[in-house]
């Protein structure tokens, strides 16, 4: 049986989160990582402040890349690969370069080398970084997602497919069932060996971009990043996610985990702003619905995005990210087509003026 330990951390403070840090690993199966070279794969949805609760914490990062030096690694890669980027990434402003420059770290753009994997029949370019890597980390974020209800351990290796390339996938899995799948595929793909995830200040309500930093006070590490991922949702209150779903339905048994330190069921959280459950197609969906969708009426209860006009910047990242071709800017204020929209809500994600809202 994997262990999943969760640990108290009230504050980002760099004693605070080393400590918690090494006990994670202490109370878990941390891999041998002397004389090897490690990717850590931090969550850097878009290059945003710490504040707001988007990244993994730059803190989080450090103690993590300061673990896996005193345990000896010969080398530390450390990347993402946000949906839209400009030029070379170097994400400054949530202070993951820094803490790169200061630990030694290399700091990798995963566009510049990638290896097309086959996943499920569908060819999907992901960075060569987890070819050189002996051992790959997880350090998530503790977010809700509109499409997937919350992004953890698993889903943060969807960065390893390069920016924009991830945008056409969503088109060859279009439900959070099929889309976990996908997500599942790519995960077992890298490889990954150890999951964290910075649960200090999470996010609740319209994540995993546009929601509010909700402080939670924790964080938690283990061997199985579905584990990880579980005590997640436990924590944020839900019954069931579609990714956890899915990975039962695929490998019975997967989720099931020890809990040395602190156990979710005692952490749950009164009054977390979740993303409402079901909005999960069912085998119901397949054949009237799939023809009413064409017309841009939906009926598995999963809501198309509304434009917020009064907010919007016109800054065209949505029309850009947007993978069905939905969306295009008439006048002065973004157009949505419905009959098009698959309602995978990376236009929300990556609207950076909460200017988009799913409800
Ligand atoms: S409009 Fe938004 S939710 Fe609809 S397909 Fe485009 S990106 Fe996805
Ligand atoms: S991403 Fe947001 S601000 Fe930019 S055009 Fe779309 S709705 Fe407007």
């Amino acid at each position: 049986m994997t262990r999943t330990a969760i640990a108290k951390a009230d504050s980002y403070d760099m004693d605070v989160v080393r400590k918690a840090i090494w006990k994670i690993a202490d109370n878990t199966a941390f891999p041998s990582v002397s004389g090897k070279t490690v990717l850590v794969k931090p969550n850097i949805l878009s290059d945003s402040y710490p504040e707001k609760a988007i990244t993994t914490h730059p803190s989080v990062v450090m103690a993590v890349i300061e673990l896996i030096k005193e345990k000896g690694a010969a080398r530390i890669l450390v990347g993402d690969s946000p949906g839209m980027q400009a030029g070379r990434f170097r994400p400054e402003r949530s202070g993951i370069a820094r803490v790169a420059a200061e630990t030694g770290a290399e700091l990798i753009d995963f566009r510049d080398d990638t290896r097309i994997h086959e996943i499920r029949g569908i060819r999907i370019p992901m960075t060569t970084a987890i070819d050189d890597a002996d051992i790959v980390i997880s350090v998530a974020k503790f977010k809700t997602h509109q499409l997937m209800s919350a992004t953890g351990a698993v889903k943060n290796m969807f960065g390893l497919v390069p920016g924009l390339q991830k945008s056409p996938l969503h088109l060859k899995a279009r439900t959070p069932e099929t889309f976990s799948a996908l997500l599942i595929g790519i995960f077992r793909e890298a490889h990954v060996d150890y999951a964290f995830m910075d649960a200090i200040e999470g996010m609740e309500g319209s994540g995993p971009t546009n929601g509010q930093p909700r402080h939670i006070g924790l964080l938690i590490g283990g061997e199985n990043a579905f584990a990880v991922d579980k005590a997640e949702a436990a924590i944020m209150g839900y019954s069931s996610v579609p990714l956890l779903d899915k990975a039962e339905a695929m490998m019975p048994g997967i989720t099931e985990t020890e809990y040395p330190l602190l156990r979710p069921e005692d952490l749950v959280i009164s009054g977390f702003k979740r993303i409402p459950e079901g909005r999960k197609g069912t085998m119901r969906t397949l054949f009237i619905p799939n023809l009413l969708s064409r017309i841009g009426i939906q009926t598995d209860g999963r809501p198309y995005p509304t434009f917020m006009h009064d907010r919007c910047r016109h800054c065209m990242k949505c029309v850009s990210i947007c993978p069905a071709k939905a969306l295009r800017m008439k006048g002065n204020k973004v157009h949505i087509r419905r009959s098009r929209c698959i309602r995978c809500y990376c236009c929300h994600e990556m609207c950076p003026f909460d200017a988009i809202r799913i409800k």
